[in-house]
């Protein structure tokens, strides 16, 4: 076999880096590790860092500032750099060619352009940049011929179902559209599990703790993708991230709940057919599928059992009682930069419901509000998307401050 791959992993200590990782262990004849990112967990990225042995680390000046010198031993030969610029020279460094970009929220956006203008890999596990900039990630992908490869376990899964001609005009960022046979493809549905508080009822939503809302039933992911998935904003995210990776429009993608979270996703064909990817819900499965494209190896994950599986329901997804779905796809209908308020606010609206400054339903309120304030405008390179989600995280923080719990 040839030399082993080399990767970097963005937001290593987080739980898309650590299933990455457990991937990466299973198959060193495969896989090196490169680069390795975490923003505040100095102790779990010191024990990656001693056992991947990486040539380029990047973390907080802080974190850095309490790292064994390299003649304490355990980090020898790595190159350590901080801040966004050590993030950006992991995610585009010339030794990697597969990049793992699973930091959550904006913060990862400027190191995934820096790793797609590099022309790499690109396994995009965080949606959150595709929401804010997908269209000019894509332009980025097409001119440097880097590979935008979906992760989220929703658009991988709608990705696996596709016919080879089709996958390759998506990893290229040419969405459906460009390929030979997009007629045969006539929709696609995203499923959601519905998350802790699918049965719970309008009045007591706005009661429910931040801890009841990190209680995914059937996923185990970090806290603001716990919140999104329990406020169904995850799914209004998907949403927006599907119609730009595969360049359809918002009426052709559905959404649907599946309790069971067994099936992915399902794309719609013109001869009346639907094909749907299948798997136990870990992202080891659609990280493998990403690091080993086209092959298939072994992820770590059992085949999921149909039999004590038992049952597969479906239903269609309450909006009023979770309106983040229908604000998010409001602003697909809006376009321009009114993607990236939906997803600053929503940044903001979590981390204080995640901090019980604001309850569980106002988190669709604050939102709105961000949105009926903001003047929607055309946004045509990363400098502007930056400027828009800074003053929509400050519109959202003077809104915030009037609906703080007393
Ligand atoms: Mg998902």
């Amino acid at each position: 076999m040839s030399n082993p791959i080399g990767v970097s992993v963005l937001g290593a200590t987080g739980s898309i880096g650590a299933s990455a990782l457990d991937v990466i262990r299973m198959h060193p004849d495969r896989f090196k590790v490169v680069g390795l990112s975490a923003w505040r967990q100095a102790d779990a990225l010191a024990s990656l860092v001693s056992e991947f042995s990486p040539s380029v680390v990047a973390a907080a000046p802080e974190v850095l500032a309490g790292f064994p010198s390299e003649a304490n031993g355990g980090c020898a030969g790595a190159a350590y750099c901080s801040g966004a610029g050590g993030l950006n020279s992991i995610a585009s460094h010339p030794d990697v060619v597969t990049v793992v970009a699973g930091i959550s929220g904006a913060a990862g956006l400027e190191s995934i352009f820096s790793a797609v203008k590099s022309g790499k890999r690109v396994l995009i596990a965080n949606k959150e940049p595709l929401v804010m900039c997908g269209d000019l990630l894509r332009q980025a992908a097409r001119e440097s011929n880097a590979t935008l490869f979906p992760v989220d376990s929703e658009h991988n899964a709608i990705f696996q179902c596709l016919p080879d001609g089709l996958q390759r005009e998506v990893i290229a960022g040419r969405g459906l559209k460009g390929g030979p046979s997009h007629p045969t493809v006539s929709r696609i549905t995203l499923t959601a599990s519905g998350g802790p508080f699918l049965r719970t009822a309008a009045a007591d939503l706005n009661n429910v703790s931040p801890h009841a809302a990190l209680q995914h039933p059937t996923w185990s992911m970090g806290p603001k993708i716990s919140v999104d998935s329990a406020t169904l904003m995850n799914k209004g995210l998907e949403l927006i991230e599907a119609c730009t990776l595969f360049g359809l429009d918002e009426s052709q993608v559905e959404v649907v709940i599946h309790p069971q979270s067994a099936l992915h996703s399902v794309v719609y064909f013109e001869d009346g057919s639907l094909i749907g990817q299948m798997a136990n819900p870990d992202m080891r499965v659609p990280i493998t599928h990403g690091l080993s494209y086209p092959d298939r190896i072994p992820s770590g994950v059992a085949a999921l059992d149909l039999v004590a599986l038992g049952r597969f329901e479906f239903e269609a997804p309450d909006t009023e009682r979770f309106p983040c779905l229908e604000l998010a796809r409001a602003v697909i209908s809006q376009g321009r930069s009114a993607p990236v308020v939906l997803n600053a606010a929503n940044e903001v609206a979590v981390e204080a419901f995640l901090g019980e400054r604001i309850r569980f339903s106002d988190i669709p309120s604050l939102i709105e509000a961000v949105l009926s304030r903001h003047d929607n405008a055309p946004v045509t390179e990363l400098g502007q998307v930056l400027e828009v989600d800074k003053e929509a995280r400050a519109i959202a923080c003077n809104i915030l401050a009037k609906m703080l719990i007393g």
